[in-house]
């Protein structure tokens, strides 16, 4: 049941995060000018209708996903081979050790190549600048700031209804609670680094250590409703500024791109961007317009990682919550069963005790006739 609560609230919530973040953006696009984009290099690609981006995230086979780079389908092998290793058990034990050493390495690999990134947006953004002139950076704050109505609006609308409906807490406690693994998430920018503050403001809250245990580590790797909001804006703003407008098709495209996108996205600073590649792509974007944004890839990312993390905490907070009903029903029809058997059993007793003394009141009359008789 904790499983079930906490997956379906992570999908529904990331999915609601990415369609606030493409309807506000797409609202204040008229915001995001038109660049000089011809020092990135970009052939117009033919976007696939939604259903063929349905049919197409199940690939041919096992290595093509790899060759090809195309993250959806890598990311649907994924899920596929971790729901079949939980099926297998016991004796997938080796597998899982197998990908976890992977998952180290590969996550090392990341870390060294952002490292060296701030070099690469720096020759990716001169060419830009030199072309576009300073209006680039006034066209950088306009992202961010809607960036930042979404990630705030996502908080106070969809956190506030869901923690006050579903986890019986008023939003305002919840806020404060979280206040200093917010505030932590903001500096440092990683979903990870923030788990063990997310974990004491949860109990602090009231959250049982048993949910919070599963759900927070599950969130800092799977839920990060920021990250998709971040990944639907950038989407608006880049095709803004190719002069590209998305079809209906296209949005619900990277609604379902973006949700699985922050899926794979590593709980660590800057690993959104290196997915919002995989959204781009699943449109026919060109990829090379994330040197647009990756210059403020920081600013952004201290945001979305706020968003994540709060995300994680109030879904600990409504699992928490539904498990304690869930345990005080049970707790209370079992006292009822109790009643009810003792009831019957008390009545037994007294069924039993009336007949005991009927017999032997039979059993002394009959004695005493007897001995009258004799
Ligand atoms: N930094 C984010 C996090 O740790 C991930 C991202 O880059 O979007 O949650």
């Amino acid at each position: 049941m904790i499983g079930g609560t906490t997956i379906v609230y992570y999908l529904l919530t990331t999915a609601c995060a990415t369609t606030i973040g493409l309807l506000i953006a797409n609202l204040m696009k008229g915001m995001f000018p038109v660049l000089s984009t011809s020092g990135l290099e970009y052939e117009q690609q033919e976007s696939t209708s939604f259903m063929d981006t349905l049919v197409n995230i199940f690939p041919d086979n096992f290595i093509s996903p790899m060759s090809d780079a195309n993250m959806l389908q890598v990311i649907v092998m994924a899920l596929i081979i971790g729901f079949a290793i939980i099926l297998v058990g016991e004796k997938a034990a080796p597998a899982v050790k197998a990908i976890n050493v992977c998952n180290d390495i590969f996550m090392k690999c990341m870390e060294m190549i952002l490292k060296l990134s701030p070099i690469g947006v720096f020759c990716l953004l001169c060419p830009v600048i030199a072309e576009n002139g300073s209006k680039i950076i006034g066209s950088l704050a306009s992202v961010l700031l809607v960036a930042y109505i979404c990630y705030v609006l996502h908080v106070v609308i969809v956190y506030s209804t869901t923690v006050r409906t579903l986890g019986g807490m008023s939003p305002l406690k919840f806020f404060k609670g979280m206040a200093p693994a917010m505030l932590f998430a903001f500096s440092s920018a990683s979903s990870v680094g923030t788990l063990p503050l997310n974990l004491e403001c949860c109990e602090n809250m009231g959250a049982s250590k048993e949910v919070s245990s599963f759900v927070l580590p599950l969130g800092a790797t799977i839920n990060m409703d920021g990250t998709a909001i971040y990944q639907g804006v950038c989407s608006i703003f880049i095709a803004a500024c190719y002069g590209i407008t998305l079809t209906p098709t296209q949005m619900l495209t990277i609604v379902l791109t973006a949700t699985l996108a922050s899926i794979g996205t590593a709980g660590v600073p800057g690993a959104g961007m290196v997915m919002l590649s995989m959204v781009l792509q699943s449109v026919g974007l060109p990829v090379e317009g994330i040197a647009l944004v990756a210059g403020v890839d920081r600013i952004f990312d201290m945001g979305r990682t706020t968003v994540n993390i709060t995300g994680d905490a109030s879904c600990a907070v409504i699992v928490s919550h539904l498990q304690e009903k869930r345990n005080a029903r049970r707790a209370r029809k079992e006292a009822k069963k109790n009643n009810a058997e003792s009831g019957t059993a008390a009545m037994k007793n007294n069924t039993e005790s009336e007949s005991a003394a009927m017999k032997n009141n039979t059993e002394s009359a009959a004695m005493k006739n007897n001995a009258e008789r004799n």
